[in-house]
């Protein structure tokens, strides 16, 4: 027997066939109607049944007694949760609990962990991994069209005439949108890579420019200044769909060309070839997260959605703003409020609002107070945070300045930590609860470009694993609000979705059998939307809104002369505590290295393969280097995946002060060479 589930890996969303022998996961195809993944699959996902029965798994809830966690009973485990969590909403009042949802469970169990943390737990301290990749995408095209979601589809990118990639490796982070977007070339379509380094995206594009790091916003500035003088922009559309078009123009003449080349590292001809390249044609935007993950990072996304809007390049096939998302439920799990700063469908904290869930709901005096980022919980430990529950996550490797968060989390009174391995945050905690993983539970996830996919039960879970949905509804039984999360499936909950959050309204299970279907969903579109804004953006007047270009790079340091930057690898997820669980994929990278360019590594005599010592302000590490001509100077790449050499120990406090992303490309370091 085969079941149809969705890889638990990347955004893309693509389609899987569990192959079922004796109740038991024995191989994986790739699904051949998949509409996204249409009959491809990369390594991880071709490799994800490797999860299911790996002899790793948690089994059974585990509490710390003496120091070690040991084995103990459901039972057990969820009452003293359930107390635990009591007793310090009751000693500290609401708002001393913090909890991280995860980007890779299902929209039902983000749905339930949101509306457990507003009514039980009496927070919005609720946060997803959003906030470590494209907070900034969010929040901009948020304030600039209206939605931050990806505009387009994987269809439409292969309709365009040009693709412009920013900031972002798809052939290694998405392989299989990558492929998708190679379709492109078929028809004439031209690749533009922009990056700091020559990645494998960039090696199979038409035209590369390779920038210097923290630089993008004036390259984006660069693309517009030609445009705007070559008189390429789009007239039409400026004035019938956009406001703000006169303060933006003013901004983009405080810089010249020159300027613009000499801080980018681009010539100015190659900037006027990629600018002409763009601006003629239907053109798409793709954007990861060399991008977005600086201190500027919403200033970067805003700069790029007026490029967009420049050329009228957004509302039809062919075009559009496209955040490619990293885990394969991250956009569901912001569509469902699992994020400190909005409710669920994006509704924002108003008094209305409020009130409308809460008769939704049947709920009182929930909590209208926007809640902390996750940075922000574990930053405010233990003054304000005393317990965390956090939910198939991995803090301990995933957020920057990792040796602060350490000590900020074995400081918590009580941490809860649910997942489908023991990771190193799972460590640390009071009381650990087993997650059945994702060929053993129904729900659905929602991909990048926002199609909603019905991910069936293909096992059953082993020992006392469950469903994440099942555990808030025990805690929400044994903490007395039980009446609130009163489901018997997760059909049920998908139900109650479809009536709090608009854009899924016209969504059913049935509907989503094989294809999925793309939100916003609704009376108007009742077969859901293969692109957005057609016709009108979704500000409150349909207008998209010009933005000032800002003209801020990252600055150089004298003691930290590199720029550090992570990456990530085909072979490896996340802070990979499934990958690394899966021989296949571990032998392949099975540790670390720190990518340089030879000439640098020459002047410190540093050899190929050498290990050495890397230093920031905030730590240090041990790799080994590896020589790569693709790597600028001044720079260095090494992966955020190892917990043996982890990256974030590097990495700072610095926020973007709106999207409150860490900064974690703007990192600096310097090498020092090991005493042999
Ligand atoms: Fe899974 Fe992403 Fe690979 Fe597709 S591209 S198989 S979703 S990891």
């Amino acid at each position: 027997m085969d079941v149809q589930v969705v890889c638990p890996y990347c955004g893309v969303g693509c389609g899987l066939m569990l192959k079922i022998e004796n109740g038991k996961a024995v191989g994986v195809s790739p699904c051949k109607e998949h509409p996204v993944s249409k009959g491809t699959l990369c390594i991880k996902g071709a490799t994800a049944d490797k999860i299911i029965d790996h002899p790793l798994r948690l089994k059974y809830p585990l509490i710390k007694k003496q120091g070690r966690l040991v084995k103990a009973s459901m039972g057990e485990a969820i009452d003293l949760i359930a107390k635990n969590f009591k007793r310090i909403i009751d000693t500290y009042g609401a708002n001393s609990i913090g909890v991280i949802a995860s980007a890779k469970c299902t929209n039902e169990e983000n749905y339930l962990f949101q509306k457990f943390a507003m009514i039980a737990l009496k927070t919005n301290n609720v946060d997803n991994s959003t906030r470590l990749c494209h907070a900034p995408s969010v929040s901009s095209l948020f304030e600039s069209l209206g939605s931050g979601a990806m505009s387009n589809s994987y269809d439409d990118i292969e309709k365009a005439d040009c693709i412009l990639i920013l900031g972002s490796n798809p052939a290694v982070t998405q392989p299989v949108a990558f492929r998708r977007i190679l379709e492109a070339k078929k028809h004439g379509g031209k690749i533009i890579t922009i990056d700091v380094r020559n990645t494998e995206t960039a090696k199979q594009s038409d035209i590369f420019a390779q920038i210097n790091p923290g630089t993008d916003i004036f390259f984006v500035a660069g693309l517009i200044k030609i445009i705007v003088e070559n008189g390429l922009e789009n007239k039409k559309f400026i004035e019938e769909r956009t406001k703000g078009y006169g303060e933006f123009l003013n901004s983009i003449k405080k810089l010249s060309l020159d300027e613009i080349s000499d801080a980018t590292g681009v010539p100015e001809e190659k900037i006027k070839e990629i600018a002409l390249e763009y601006s003629k044609k239907n053109s798409a935007i793709v954007i990861g997260m060399g991008i977005t993950q600086h201190s500027i990072g919403m200033e970067n996304v805003l700069a790029i959605s007026d490029l967009a809007l420049l050329t009228g390049n957004i509302g039809r096939s062919g075009t559009g703003l496209n955040p490619l998302r990293g885990c394969n439920n991250v956009q569901g799990s912001c569509d469902m409020g699992c994020v400190p700063n909005i409710l669920p469908g994006y509704r924002t904290f108003t008094e209305e609002n409020i009130r409308h869930l809460e008769s939704l709901w049947d709920a009182e005096k929930l909590p209208i107070e926007k809640g902390m980022t996750q940075c922000e919980m574990i930053d405010a430990v233990p003054e304000e945070i005393l317990g965390m529950y956090i939910i198939g996550e991995n803090p301990l490797v995933s957020l920057p300045n990792i040796t602060s968060v350490e000590e900020n989390l074995k400081n918590l009174e009580f941490l809860v930590v649910q997942d489908i391995f023991l990771t190193e945050t799972a460590a640390l905690a009071d009381i650990v609860l087993p997650s059945a993983c994702f060929a053993e539970k129904t729900g659905t996830f929602t991909n990048s470009e926002r199609r909603v996919q019905l991910s069936k039960k293909a096992v059953e879970a082993q020992g006392e694993a469950k469903a994440d949905w099942v555990f808030i509804k025990l805690l929400a039984e044994k903490m007395g609000y039980g009446r609130f999360f009163n489901y018997k499936d997760s059909k049920e909950i998908f139900e109650e979705i479809r009536k709090v959050i608009p854009q899924y309204s016209g969504i059913v299970y049935e509907k989503l059998e094989k294809h999925g279907i793309q939100w916003p969903c609704d009376k108007e579109s009742p077969e859901g939307t293969k692109f957005l804004f057609e016709n009108k953006f979704n500000t409150t007047d349909g207008k998209a809104v010009f933005y000032p270009i800002a003209h801020r790079k990252t600055e150089a340091n004298k003691e930290y002369p590199f720029f550090l930057i992570s990456c990530r690898l085909l072979e490896h997820y996340n802070t990979g505590t499934m990958t690394m669980n899966i021989d296949s994929l571990r032998e392949v990278s099975p540790e670390a290295v720190v990518e340089i360019n030879p000439k640098d590594a020459k002047k410190m005599n540093i050899g190929d393969s050498e290990r050495v010592k890397i230093i920031s302000e905030f730590g240090d590490l041990i790799a080994k280097v590896e020589f790569n001509n693709g790597v600028k100077q001044g720079v260095l790449v090494i992966p955020n995946h190892y917990a043996v050499v982890r990256v974030n120990r590097l990495v700072g406090n610095a926020l973007d002060p709106v999207s409150k992303i860490p900064a974690f490309k703007d990192c600096k370091v310097r090498i020092e060479k090991l005493r042999s």
